[in-house]
């Protein structure tokens, strides 16, 4: 539950129960040299207690620092004269010391608010914090940021920014956050474009609510900056208990009801037609930004292509993909990792290795051609288990949002071998749990199979490489 932090009396979720605390540092770097390990915490620097770090990188990097570690329980302190771009080499367990910022808003499209009871704890943690969008690319929206944010913002140069704008007409964006500071958005922008940071714009869109004209309106405005790296756009998405709450007309959001009196947001799915509209409005913007900006700049979320058929576009495309650690563009990544690993590779190399790859329903078809290339390159025998969703609902049919459940209902009585390979974007990297809060080890356990989370096919190649690595040294060990 969300708390007031006594570190920086904003409200906040999941607080650290120790701050500080080092969980990994580099070889060769300055804090190595220093003899900081993994387990000792930073107490103070310059005399101040640390909020994050960010706070940590920005104070370290000054030609005097004075800083305290707790090692072993005991305090120590060092003084240094520095060059002022010294690499420390220090990664924190909990970035933010005074826990995760969470949001002030209401989205009618909110996926917390469609997950039921049960899930994994950090799923239902409701953040909006601008550190985590600029250390992970987690996208904010501004709308909870005070003055003295945006000041340690423009001095720290926390930069590049994500930023959810989904409307850039004030009463849309009111609507679309559920908060009335959503309406500032085109001067928050401004202001983030004067301070020098750099930011990338999201806009989930809802048929027949932010596309069509208001699309066009948002691609118009966000265009006038320069420090906007790319903008995205994206389905929404609606579980089957989003649907649920719909049917008993909970409110999802009162700001909606008030700020549009007579155009009440209905969230609902696309269907093929709207979605090729938006493929089509998108393809127009594309051809200007290649001639204005001389890159596509602006990209849709792969569902759309894969829902109306289309292929996926290609890599140049893609502009080195700004945003893929929010799955736009995926599939072309996928696909371009499975041309470059057959080059790669020696034919026939895995001949014989079996294993099941597990996807959702959308990449199903994708995933079951570029299997058939991997099988007749490698000699693999590997196939492929189309998972539906059905635990948020079949509507849902990305990866990322499968359950360790929906995995055992589906590869139970499956008849093939070998390792089970599912995307590692099912598993949360801190405690390996899918999002149902099983833990891969259970998966694996009940299915009576490895399952092993990879990004990509090399990833998949490299786990049979292995396998093949250790069988061959067991067979000379007993020869
Ligand atoms: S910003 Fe909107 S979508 Fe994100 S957690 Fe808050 S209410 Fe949900």
């Amino acid at each position: 539950m969300p708390v007031v932090s006594p570190l920086s009396h904003r409200r906040v979720d999941l607080i650290p129960s120790t701050t500080g605390i080092v969980s990994a540092v580099a070889p060769g770097s300055l804090a190595a040299e220093l003899g900081i390990a993994a387990g000792d915490r930073i107490v103070s620097i310059n005399g101040n207690p640390l909020l994050d770090a960010i706070d940590f990188q920005f104070n370290a990097q000054s030609e005097q620092v004075s800083f305290e570690v707790e090692h072993q329980g005991i305090i120590v302190r060092h003084d240094l004269e520095l060059e002022g771009d010294e690499f420390w080499g220090i990664t924190f367990g909990d970035p933010t010391f005074d826990g995760v910022r969470i949001c002030e808003n209401a989205c009618p499209f909110c996926f917390i608010k469609q997950i039921p009871k049960g899930m994994r704890k950090s799923l239902y943690v409701m953040d909006d914090d601008f550190r985590y969008s600029m250390l992970y690319g987690a996208f904010v929206t501004l709308t909870n940021l005070d003055e003295a944010d945006w000041q340690r913002i423009e001095r720290e140069k926390i930069s590049p920014m994500h930023v959810s704008v989904h409307a850039t007409n004030p009463e849309l964006r009111v609507a679309l956050v559920g908060n009335p500071k959503g309406a500032q958005v085109l001067e928050d922008l401004a202001r983030l474009e004067r301070a020098g940071i750099d930011f990338h714009a999201q806009l989930v869109m809802v048929p027949g609510v932010n596309d069509g004209d208001e699309l066009d309106r948002s691609l118009e405005d966000l265009s006038q900056f320069k420090r906007l790296l790319s903008i995205a756009a994206v389905p929404v998405g609606l579980t089957r208990y989003g649907l649920e709450r719909q049917s008993k007309q909970v409110r999802l959001s009162r700001t909606c009801m008030r700020t549009l009196p007579g155009k009440q947001i209905s969230v609902r799915r696309y269907e093929k037609d709207e979605a090729l509209a938006v493929v089509e409005q998108a393809e127009r913007w594309q051809a200007r930004f290649r001639v204005e900006r001389g890159e596509t700049f602006f990209h849709l979320g792969d569902e759309y292509y894969l829902m109306c058929d289309l292929p996926v576009p290609t890599a140049d495309h893609y502009d080195g993909y700004p945003q893929i650690e929010d799955g736009i563009g995926i599939t072309r990544h996928l696909l371009e990792n499975l041309d470059g690993m057959i080059r790669r590779t020696r034919p026939g190399s895995l001949a014989g290795a079996t294993g099941t790859i597990a996807c959702a329903t959308l990449i199903g078809p994708t995933m079951i051609e570029a299997v058939d290339r991997f099988n007749a390159h490698t000699g693999a025998e590997l196939d492929v288990a189309v998972v539906e969703n059905q635990f948020f609902g079949t509507e849902i049919n990305v990866s990322g949002l499968l359950t360790g459940e929906d995995l055992i209902a589906r590869l139970s009585d499956h008849p093939g071998n070998g390792p089970v390979y599912i995307s590692n974007r099912m598993v949360s990297d801190r405690t390996h749990t899918l999002l149902d809060d099983l833990p891969v080890s259970e998966v694996s356990e009940r299915l009576g199979r490895d399952v092993v989370p990879c990004g990509l096919m090399s990833d998949v190649a490299r786990d049979i490489r292995s396998r093949i690595r250790a069988r061959s040294t067991i067979l000379m060990a007993s020869a």
